[in-house]
């Protein structure tokens, strides 16, 4: 029980790993190059103020990570939200609830003939069924991949469709545009909107990495910098830099990081491995967290801006509708993700930039925004979210099977081998350590 576990990376998918080795005995160490534990699923309270530095909810569909947050005894926590959203179109709001059908029929957003045309889609979304799980791709899968959605959606319907449901929905899901993801993403998406519940947890979303953290033995700012293989023990020796540099020896590894980070620190993986992880592709993100001295009380909790209004803007989520303690009395918080062209355009720009660009489009939506600004607080994800390009399901499916088939005491979990998700980070970290557990413990026993 006391073999020699890395895990690299303190996401959910890390987290996940460890506190099921854990649970099973073992004693791994879990080396996060950041000073904070939860990686994209993390929070801060900022002057009373409880921050979502990236992943906001818990849509109803992540059942093992509810189920999980109940285990991990948050399940008063764990809240629903009231799903409200709105698009904003030249500066008018179209507000619904996530999932009513009647009010989609209701709204004005989309003409007759748009909410027509939806509703042929939903249907041939739900005609596609298996087809359309992305973690257990079919030969048809692939066939839907080899299209973008815009490219798809502006050959045989619309524009309306394009540029009113698809540019908000992957904005908002994959934080990408439709022109650099596959019809496949779009219908997948597309085919759950009908029963999306949205949960979210009441005392932030790091509240639950927080918790796991608890029992765990965890070296923050610790970068794993360098792993290669001794011979001829086949052990992994590992180097780390930041606060801690020093080598050590490890006897499975553990890889829960985006997934273009693994071939920069492990140079010995097979040609092919490299080549997908490399060309997985992750869009950018920029977060902005903004404290405001008042309330903005009938605003929607999710806010999508299309693009020919708004050139930086993606979204805006208003935080109050996570609970009552998220915001101080009185007070109102709004977190702007930026769209994935102004994400790429001011990755680099200094914070001041870009809060000066986000005030503008929030002025323009929401007049007078600015001048009750209390605190802006930039938060920049250079690996947002995978993007489901046309291809990337496929390349994906067979880089899985080559891991199971290849790597001796090397295991993979996080969003980089499927889609972006707080679900797909916690299984893939339990199932790591599943994979772990069964070896070793084979292991053990041939050797008695
Ligand atoms: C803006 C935004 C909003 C999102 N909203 C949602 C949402 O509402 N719901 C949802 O389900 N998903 C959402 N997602 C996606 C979700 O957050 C991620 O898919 C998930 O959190 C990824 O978890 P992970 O553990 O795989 O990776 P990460 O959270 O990225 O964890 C990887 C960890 O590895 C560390 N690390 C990296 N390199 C090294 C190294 N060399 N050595 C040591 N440590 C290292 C990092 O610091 C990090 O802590 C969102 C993502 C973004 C960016």
């Amino acid at each position: 029980m006391n073999a020699r576990i890395a895990i690299i990376g303190a996401g959910i998918a890390g987290l996940a790993a460890a506190y099921r080795l854990t649970e099973a005995g073992y004693q791994p160490v879990i080396f996060e190059k950041e000073v904070f534990v939860g990686g994209r699923m993390s929070s801060k309270n900022l002057d009373g103020f409880i921050v979502d530095k990236a992943a906001y909810t818990i849509p109803a569909t992540h059942k093992n990570l509810r189920r999980f947050c109940k285990e991990m005894g948050m399940k008063r926590s764990l809240v629903p939200t009231p799903g409200t959203y709105s698009t904003f179109s030249a500066g008018k709001e179209y507000k619904i609830n996530i999932g009513s059908s009647t009010q989609f029929f209701k709204s004005e957003l989309f003409s007759a003939k748009s909410k027509r045309e939806i509703i042929k889609l939903f249907l041939y979304a739900r005609s596609l069924g298996k087809s359309l799980n992305l973690a257990k791709p079919r030969k048809k899968s692939f066939k839907l991949e080899e299209q973008s959605a815009a490219e798809y959606l502006s050959n045989n319907y619309d524009k309306q469709i394009l540029e009113y449901l698809a540019y908000p929905l992957f904005c908002e899901m994959y934080l990408g545009t439709p022109e650099n993801n596959s019809k496949l993403a779009f219908l997948a998406a597309l085919k759950n909107l009908h029963r999306l519940k949205i949960f979210t947890l009441e005392q932030g979303m790091g509240s639950l990495p927080e918790r796991m953290a608890r029992t765990l033995d965890i070296r923050l700012q610790t970068p794993v910098i360098e792993i290669s293989r001794t011979v001829p023990q086949g052990l992994f020796e590992i180097k780390t830099g930041g606060e801690n540099p020093e080598k050590r020896l490890f006897e499975a590894v553990v890889f829960a990081v985006p997934s273009p980070i693994v071939p920069e620190i492990y140079a010995d993986l097979p040609e092919a491995l490299k080549e997908c992880f490399l060309t997985t592709s992750y869009a950018p993100s920029i977060v902005i967290s903004l404290a405001v001295d008042r309330q903005y009380p009938d605003t929607s909790m999710i806010n999508s801006l299309l693009r020919k209004d708004c050139r930086v803007l993606g979204n805006i989520i208003f935080d109050r509708h996570k609970g009552p303690h998220r915001v101080p009395e009185g007070k109102g918080l709004a977190t702007a993700i930026l769209c994935e062209q102004a994400s790429r355009n001011l990755f680099d720009e200094p914070d001041d930039v870009v809060i000066s660009e986000v005030l503008k489009e929030m002025d323009f939506l929401f007049p007078g925004f600015s001048g009750r600004l209390i605190f802006p607080k930039v938060y920049r994800w250079k690996y947002g979210a995978v993007q489901p390009r046309a291809g990337l399901i496929y390349k994906q499916a067979s880089a899985r099977k080559a891991l199971k088939d290849e790597l001796d005491n090397l295991y993979f979990a996080g969003d980089g081998l499927y889609w972006s998700g707080l679900e797909i980070s916690f299984n893939t970290g339990i199932e790591a350590a599943k994979q772990i557990i069964k070896k070793m413990g084979k292991r053990k026993r041939s050797k008695s």
